[in-house]
């Protein structure tokens, strides 16, 4: 697995504190990663899915609803490599 999450965390840090120099105890979490339990325990980057729909009631009608997934990429969004 690469490092590009720990760099890249790593410079908007260094920016961050440059943008904000009147602050103390700077801190950033590039979002978009999880753990995923396949062929062992890998973080892997995930872009989230908003998903909308009216849903079938018991009682008859439907109600709206809103749902989040997670599509998990195959590859590094920044460098290419296979996670
Ligand atoms: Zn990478």
């Amino acid at each position: 697995m690469c490092d590009c999450r720990k760099e890249i965390e790593k410079k908007l840090l260094e920016r961050f504190k440059q943008q904000k120099p009147d602050a103390k105890n700077h801190a950033v979490i590039l979002n978009g990663y999880s753990y995923v339990v396949r062929d062992g325990f890998h973080e892997k980057g995930y872009m989230d899915i908003l998903t909308n729909a009216d849903y079938p009631l018991k009682k008859g009608g439907f109600r709206n609803k809103n749902e989040t997934q997670k599509m998990f990429f195959s590859f590094c969004p920044f460098c290419g490599q296979k996670y």
